[in-house]
């Protein structure tokens, strides 16, 4: 059995060194225990500090530690891709932060759930030490996505910090969509699912990669990127206008015929133009995002360009997910 750890790391000098011994230090002893061998692989994300430098003398000294680094910057969602296309033949491969902030300790766990008979093996945080302000909004973000996304669900405290099979992390490869809500891709594929919860921890050194209008963008995305239900939406909200309108219009005409023409109406109409304005506003940003992704899917650009890496290249052709002829769990809990 091989196991291998992904490691996405943009800029992440400050901490890296020690994740990469605690990783080490952890999965030598739970190799031994569980008898399985494993690797590491570090996708550097184009870092403009000295990440790359740590990767390169810590694959020097162990053979463990493997890596591949980016052009350029191209974001966690690429990182994540390449570190599954590199891994195909992997049996399990774990996703983790660079930061310490996904505890490691969690992976020998995550293992012995995987040799059970998991595909999915899901490490769930709480929500302890962020502000209250920022629980309201999570809170009130995913019940929104939940009640528009209806295919998928999404759990709240559920990240990237997981646990794949080999036939999920084909499964996952074998979408080649260039626009990736990996939340969502990690539900939509589906697979038996463990969840393990872990406690909240804060990031110990360097600093977060996102802002207030990154999330807020992320959330949109999320809306956006996986069906057509806004702009289902969309068709209700007009259907809906059209008939209030025409209410209003039959009620209009019968009261100007029993009580002659009033003029004024200087409010119905500045609210109608505004507030017809703005819905057609955003009923053409919805089509806008829709286009924006077809432009992006069609130009067929690769996700992500390695310049250097110190693991084979993965082969192109269209990889077979295997099926079994047994289930061995089934998670109807
Ligand atoms: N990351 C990356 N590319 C980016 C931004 C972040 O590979 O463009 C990595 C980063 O090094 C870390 C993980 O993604 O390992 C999560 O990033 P961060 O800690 O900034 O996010 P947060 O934990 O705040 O969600
Ligand atoms: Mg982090």
């Amino acid at each position: 059995m091989k196991v291998r750890v992904i490691v996405p790391c943009y800029n992440e000098t400050a901490i890296l060194q020690r994740t990469i011994d605690k990783l080490q230090e952890i999965l030598d002893i739970d190799a031994q225990k569980q008898g399985y061998t494993y690797d590491l692989l570090f996708i550097d994300d184009g870092s403009k500090d000295t990440t790359i430098d740590i990767l390169q003398q810590a694959a020097a000294q162990s053979s463990v530690v493997k890596f591949l680094s980016f052009s350029r910057n191209f974001g966690k969602e690429s990182a994540m891709i390449a570190g599954f296309e590199h891994s195909v033949d992997c049996d399990a491969v774990v996703m983790i932060d660079a930061d310490l902030q996904h505890p490691p300790e969690l992976i020998p766990e995550m293992i012995k759930a995987y040799v059970e008979g998991y595909d999915q093996v899901i490490a769930k945080r709480n929500r302890d030490g962020e502000s209250a302000a920022r629980k309201w909004m999570t809170r009130l973000y995913y019940k929104m996505i939940n009640y528009w996304v209806e295919d998928i669900e999404l759990i709240d405290g559920i990240g990237d910090f997981r646990l794949l099979s080999q036939r999920a992390v084909r499964s996952l490869v074998s979408m080649g969509e260039y626009n990736r809500f990996s939340k969502g891709l990690f539900a939509w594929i589906g697979y038996n699912t463990k969840i393990m919860s872990y406690d909240n921890v804060l990031r110990d050194a360097g600093e977060s990669k996102w802002s207030f209008k990154s999330l807020l963008n992320y959330a949109i995305d999320g809306l956006i990127s996986f069906n057509n239900k806004p702009l289902r939406m969309m068709i209700y909200l007009g259907v809906s206008i059209f008939g209030l309108s025409l209410l209003y219009l039959i009620y209009l005409l019968i009261d100007t015929l029993l009580h002659g023409i009033a003029v004024p109406g200087y409010l119905t109409m500045i609210a109608s133009i505004l507030l017809m304005g703005g819905i057609q506003l955003i009923s053409i940003g919805i089509v806008g995002e829709y286009i924006g992704r077809i432009y992006y899917e069609v130009k067929q650009r690769p996700k992500y360009i390695v310049r250097a890496a110190n693991v084979a290249q993965p082969k192109k052709e269209p990889l077979d997910i295997p099926y079994t002829n047994h289930i061995q769990l089934d998670d109807k809990e």
